[in-house]
């Protein structure tokens, strides 16, 4: 029988106070762009997407993300994004930390050294807030939210009828 694989990711994850506020724009977004806003417990920032992950592999995956050793930073939320491409608007950041591009590089190393996928997409830090969106030719602007980032976190995508389901799986501190 074939092996069993998870839908797998790693994030930055809100606490529920910034969720909220990124609600908040997001529903300001919508009356622009109409669309769907993501549900507020499913508001992340990608740090690299994993796919489906063999079972066994998972144990080897916990074990590189242990070993990096990031430094804690802030994100300052201040900007909102739309992609032709996908049809979302996004929140995004127009100062990228070194200390994010640090993280990112070092878990993209250890996927590649693990010789599983996401260590070699191309990085551009994005919250989905809409999906299915109109192009309109200016997004509101928006009050900047600041986001201390003190830990990442391996989650899980589980398909589901409402959008995809994130089950945490586990969390590493910055610092
Ligand atoms: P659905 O695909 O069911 O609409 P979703 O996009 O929220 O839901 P996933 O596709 O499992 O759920 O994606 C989980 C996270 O990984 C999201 O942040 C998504 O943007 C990102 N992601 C998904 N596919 C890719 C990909 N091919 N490359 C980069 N990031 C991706
Ligand atoms: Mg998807």
């Amino acid at each position: 029988m074939a092996e069993a694989r998870r839908r797998l990711f790693l994030a930055l994850w809100p606490g529920p106070e910034l969720a909220g506020r990124l609600q908040t724009v997001s529903a300001e977004a919508f009356r622009v762009c109409g669309g769907r806003q993501m549900r507020v417990k499913t508001l992340h920032l990608t740090l690299a997407f994993l796919g489906d992950v063999p079972e066994s592999r998972i144990p080897a995956l916990l074990a590189a993300m242990s070993r990096i050793k990031g430094r804690p930073f802030q994100l300052v939320v201040d900007t909102l994004g739309y992609w032709k491409h996908n049809r979302i608007v996004w929140g995004g950041c127009r100062a990228q930390p070194e200390a994010l591009d640090q993280l990112v590089s070092a878990i993209r190393q250890q996927l590649v050294a693990l010789g599983l996928p996401g260590g070699s997409d191309s990085f551009s830090p994005h919250i989905t807030l809409l999906c299915k969106a109109r192009p309109v030719g200016e997004l509101p602007a928006m009050t900047p939210l600041a986001w201390p980032v003190g830990e990442w976190v391996l989650m899980e995508s589980c398909p589901s009828t409402a959008g995809a389901d994130y089950r945490r799986l586990a969390a590493w501190p910055l610092g």
